[in-house]
């Protein structure tokens, strides 16, 4: 590769954008239909429309500056999208999968917003301000759909996937327990304190713990598990 101008740079830096963009038409379908999350799918499935007009907005960018858009690959996003592609085939929960694909999505953005950042400045030294403009109005967007992904990741969808982890802690001799032991009320937890002043047992008590009233023996002893579990955590 050769640079005689900054000019050149930027006609570097469009036609690898103008190849960026055009790979990722064909991976965003594939990381919406991979999504799990109806919100993160239409988060996908708007980014894709939108790069539909980036690419058409690059198509502006080489006509504004006379250059022609094709002659590049850009291997950077090939290596982003085959790791994309690694979490697309990925199995196992669906909310953690959904975590991996907001992550392998916000590496792409960033590389964009990188791109375009940069992109812009070199047009706005040169002097092209209409190339500038169309370059920032592109790096606007992909700054707002990271965004986009950063209040996806801080809602529901990785806690889901949290939540998975703290079930399930690992070398914890309670992980193979029940969520929904776990996710009764709080109403019965009181039940449990309730019980364990009337006996005077601690939460130390076991299987020798006398049995309250109206209680069956395998119902209280659970309760105390439970409540066990959730000190220790
Ligand atoms: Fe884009
Ligand atoms: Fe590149
Ligand atoms: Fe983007």
């Amino acid at each position: 590769m050769k640079f005689n101008s900054l000019h050149e740079v930027l006609t570097d830096y469009v036609r690898d954008l103008y190849s960026a963009e055009s790979q990722l038409l064909k991976a965003l379908p594939r990381m919406a239909k991979a999504a799990t999350s109806p919100d993160l799918r239409a988060a996908f499935t708007e980014h894709l429309e939108q790069t539909h007009r980036q690419v058409k907005r690059l198509d502006r960018v080489c006509a504004d500056l006379g250059i022609k858009p094709r002659g590049k690959t850009c291997r950077a996003m090939k290596g982003l999208i085959e790791e994309g592609q690694e979490v697309i085939s990925s199995t196992g929960d669906p909310a953690a999968k959904d975590a991996a694909l907001i992550g392998a999505a916000q590496k792409v953005e960033h590389y964009e917003i990188a791109a375009y950042g940069t992109a812009k400045t070199f047009a706005r030294v040169l002097g092209e301000l209409t190339a500038a403009d169309l370059l920032r109005e592109t790096l606007d967007e992909e700054k707002a759909t990271d965004e986009r992904l950063t209040a996806l990741a801080e809602s529901g969808l990785n806690q889901e996937a949290a939540e998975e982890e703290v079930d399930a802690p690992r070398g914890d001799p309670l992980a193979a327990r029940t969520t929904e032991e776990f996710d009764e009320p709080d109403e019965d937890e009181e039940d449990v304190e309730e019980t364990e002043m009337r006996t005077g047992e601690d939460d130390d008590s076991d299987a020798a713990a006398p049995t309250p009233r109206g209680e069956t023996p395998g119902k209280t002893r659970r309760r105390v598990d439970k409540t066990v579990t959730r000190r220790g955590r």
